[in-house]
Formats: C-alpha cells, sequence, structure tokens
C-alpha cells in the first residue's frame, strides 16, 4: 500500500496491512474513483487486491479495516467465495448480484465482530444498516422467496453480531410477522456452528435458503500460485 494512504492508518492497521501483503505477496493498491459513493469496497482476484475508495481524503480507519478483513480472508486464509457456476445454464444478472450478496452477508458474519471490537462506534452503524434492511424486507416489492431469504439472512446478523436489545427485537417482530421465527432459530442453531468452515456454512445456508446447488460454485485463491479454481458445491 503507498505510503501516504499506510500514514493515514493507525498502528495496529498499518500492521494488518504489511501483515496481509506479506503473507499472500499482493500488494494492497489503493485506487481512487470519484464515481464511487462515500462507502468503501474491495476487489481480490488471483491478479491484485485492489481497495476502492471515492476520494483519497475519504480513508476513514474503521472503513479501512472492514475491507482489509475481507481480503485477508480471501487471500490470506483461503476461504472460498460464492460464485456463479458457469455450467449453470439459467445465469441472470440477478442471480449473481444475489449470490455476491449473501456471500458479502455471510462473510460480515465473521468480519463484523471483529470490527466492532476495534472499533466501538461501528456498532451503531451497522445497526443503521440493518434498520433500514428490516424496513426494506417489509416494504419492497419482494417475491416471498426472497423476502424469506432476506429476512433469515438479516435477523441471523443482527442475533450473531453484539447489536442493541431494542434491535433485535424490531428484528424478531418481523420474522413473527412474517411467520419464520421458529425458522429463524433453527437456521441459527444450523449455521453458526459452521462459520469456521465457509464451504460447510455455504451448504447449509444454501439448504436453508432453497437456493438450487447446481446455481453456484466456490472460488478459492492460491495467492502464492497467483492461481484461482472453483469447485462445485
Ligand atoms: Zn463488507
Amino acid at each position: 500500500m503507498e505510503d501516504h494512504y499506510l500514514r493515514q492508518l493507525p498502528g495496529d492497521l498499518q500492521a494488518l496491512v504489511q501483515a496481509t501483503e506479506q503473507q499472500s505477496g499482493f500488494a494492497i493498491q489503493v485506487e481512487a474513483d470519484p464515481a464511487r459513493g462515500t462507502t468503501l469496497a474491495c476487489h481480490v482476484d488471483e491478479r491484485s487486491a485492489r481497495l476502492l475508495v471515492s476520494r483519497e481524503e475519504f480513508f476513514q480507519p474503521a472503513s479501512v479495516m472492514h475491507e482489509l478483513l475481507h481480503m485477508r480472508r480471501f487471500l490470506v486464509d483461503g476461504v472460498p467465495q460464492i460464485v456463479v457456476n458457469d455450467d449453470f445454464n439459467d445465469w441472470t444478472p440477478q442471480l449473481e448480484a444475489g449470490l455476491t450478496n449473501l456471500d458479502n452477508s455471510l462473510e460480515h458474519l465473521v468480519i463484523v465482530p471483529e470490527e466492532i471490537l476495534r472499533f466501538s462506534v461501528r456498532r451503531q452503524y451497522w445497526a443503521g444498516v440493518m434498520t433500514r434492511k428490516l424496513r426494506e424486507i417489509r416494504v419492497n416489492p419482494l417475491d416471498p422467496d426472497d423476502r424469506r431469504r432476506h429476512a433469515l439472512v438479516n435477523w441471523l446478523f443482527i442475533h450473531h453480531v453484539p447489536m442493541e436489545d431494542a434491535l433485535r427485537q424490531a428484528a424478531d417482530r418481523l420474522l413473527d410477522e412474517l411467520g419464520l421465527r421458529q425458522q429463524a432459530d433453527a437456521f441459527r442453531d444450523a449455521l453458526v456452528h459452521t462459520l469456521a468452515v465457509k464451504e460447510e456454512t455455504v451448504r447449509v445456508c444454501f439448504a436453508w435458503l432453497n437456493i438450487p446447488f447446481a446455481t453456484a460454485a466456490l472460488k478459492c485463491i492460491d495467492s502464492r500460485a497467483r492461481e484461482a479454481r472453483a469447485v462445485a458445491l
């Protein structure tokens, strides 16, 4: 990572950048694109590790840490990402977006608790995100399968990541309204003990959310060999 970005981070995050770069063999490139909103993002593949920001000065340590944790999982820990299965014939952009979204949500179950432990102010940030999600699930015109998927996944986040009681209760009320409360408890019980093994998490999640295994594959990056391979579920 270029020095003028690295210097904006506290010491422990500089160490996280350096450890991630050393262990993966990738230099993390920061790219400023004014067309982006204020949110950060990262993109990793077998060739590069990029951190995307809208402007050079939008480099908040807590948001940067979030992206670094995503990168460390994929590049150092070898955690796979859900991608569309190339052999699946009924590809749609919605399917691809949905799988990307689901992968992100599963990753957040692991990385957001670590992020909040380091930056307690991020609890409020995530509470805001989740409050908006609950509202969208209630009011957006979703088909019943999608509403159920979003409800279960976001309820699980709210109950797994340490959130305020009021938000947990709001999530419970929504799931009660949708008749999904008991399913949500069982979904959590089935999923949380798999979080150390992403492949297992994805299989359990797909089964619970009625997503056909044939739609997706798991892509692993071998950063040392600069190779990626996708395996069927
Ligand atoms: Zn994220």
